[in-house]
Formats: C-alpha cells, structure tokens, sequence
C-alpha cells in the first residue's frame, strides 16, 4: 500500500504537469471510487476549474482548485497518471478527469479500494489526521508526549492515522526495527531515549525513501511508469529468514494487530 513516501512520489511526479490546468469534464467507470457523490455532482463541483495546487496530507493526495479539493486516496493499488490520451489497456482504469489541450488524469486501480471525493474545505479531514512526520511540528517532545499518554501497543498506535499521518506497515516495521523497539511494546514504557530514536528514525526513512521515490514491491508506480527503489534499502521488511543487517538474528515475521511484522529478535527484545 502506497505511504507516505510513495505518496509524495506521486505529488512531485504530477506537479509540472497539472497546475495551471483547466478540468472539462470527469468520467467515473467504477462508481464506488466516488465516495459521497454521484458522478453527476461530482463533476458539477469540479468542471471548468484551474488546478492550483496538488499536495500531500498524510496518505491523501489533495488537488487545490478554486472552490475546494479534490482528495484522492490510492489505498491498495491506486495509480494516478497523466496523460495525453487514454491508454490502450482500460481494464483497471476506474475514473478519468478531461483536461485541458486534450490532456486527462486518471485513476487507474486493480483492488477497486481507491477513493476519490470532493470536500470544499479541509476541516474535516485535519480532524482525522495527525500532525505530519515531516512537518516542524513533529519534534521528540510531541512524540513523547504521544506516547506516554497512552499504553497502546507502538506500532499499531503507530499505524493510526489520527495519531501520526503517514505510516503504514513498511515505515511501520523499518523505523521500529531502527530504533530497537518491539512492536508490542507498551507506548508509554518506551524509554525517553529510546524515544529520541524512534523520532529520528521516523524523519531520515521517511525522508531517504522520498529521495529513493519510495518502495515498490508491487503495484506502486507513478508517473511515466517509474517505480520506486527504496525496497532495496529496507532493512528488516519482507526479510523474512534473512539474518538481521546489525546482529546476523534471522529477521522474524509476527503477527501484530493483525499485519504482517517483520523484527529481529535480538534488536528487538519485548
Ligand atoms: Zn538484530
């Protein structure tokens, strides 16, 4: 599932290609991608409008026109593409927006689990989100104060959107692993120090797997039909029976609320 990083992948990819351009017209063949509108009304809110903008909060992709956003969320297999035309291969395309000087947008999704919508502000959606990990206002004091306020497990509270945005289950098992904290540990029994770690070790993956265009093991691609190459820098995720990059422990894989953890025994005592 695309991440914070691969969602940034995707941003910077479409940036020079989009802003500035006109929408014409939106065509939705799935129609469950729509969340909240038909497709009528949806095109009503967004036809004849300028991009201005397109950026990332958390894992959703937000296209900034005049009157409000468009919100884009890729879950599983999202793709968002420009293009000139359609492409030849339509059997995944689920929705597409007209452009300008006969260009589109679309939205290409083999799960069908992708979301796209509208929302005129973007209240809503800062209140289901945490701050960015990326952002000034993600310091080691937030972080603390986050996690000893609650004694939530740390990667499923890591996971949680409202608590820190961004994050799935790579990023998840990376920084964990890097910071020598087990995934079932306690939130508020992680020492200070080790909590200093963990916050460091959100900001440099995170901001490595941006510079390497993020993770693709499969499914993730973004514009021109690149993928990313951070896979080849994890260290512990999928590395299932390979021994561990700092002690030589073979790398585990747990199950932790429910997803797929890959530690290193050793590292990562409980
Ligand atoms: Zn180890």
């Amino acid at each position: 599932m695309p991440e914070l990083p691969e969602v940034e992948t995707v941003v910077r990819s479409l940036q020079p290609l989009l802003i500035g351009r006109q929408i014409q017209d939106f065509t939705c063949l799935w129609t469950r991608t729509l969340s909240d509108f038909t497709t009528a009304d949806f095109a009503d809110q967004i036809k004849k409008q300028t991009i201005r903008a397109i950026h990332r909060r958390g894992k959703y992709i937000l296209i900034d026109l005049d009157t409000g956003y468009i919100l884009v969320h890729l879950r599983m297999t999202g793709k968002l593409l420009f293009a000139r035309e359609l492409p030849q291969q339509m059997k995944h395309v689920r929705a597409w927006f007209s452009l300008d000087e006969q260009s589109c947008l679309y939205f290409e999704d083999i799960r069908k689990f992708g979301r796209i919508t509208f929302r005129s502000t973007l209240t809503d959606l800062e209140s289901k989100l945490g701050p960015e990990p990326l952002s000034d206002e993600f310091t080691s004091i937030l972080l603390k104060q986050i996690l000893t306020g609650t004694s939530r497990q740390i990667k499923p509270l890591l996971l949680d959107q409202s608590v820190l945005a961004g994050l799935g289950n790579i990023y998840c098992d990376e920084v964990l692993w890097k910071a020598a904290i087990h995934p079932r540990t306690p939130a508020r029994r992680i020492p200070s120090r080790k909590i200093e770690i963990l916050h460091t070790a959100i900001v440099t993956i995170l901001t490595e797997a941006i510079k390497h265009q993020g993770t693709t093991i499969r499914n993730f691609g973004f514009q021109g039909e690149r993928s990313g190459n951070y896979h080849n820098r994890l260290q512990v995720f999928g590395k299932t029976g390979q021994p561990c990059p700092c002690c030589k422990t073979t790398v585990v894989k747990l199950s932790v609320a429910q997803r797929g953890t890959h530690i290193c025994p050793s590292c990562q005592k409980f």
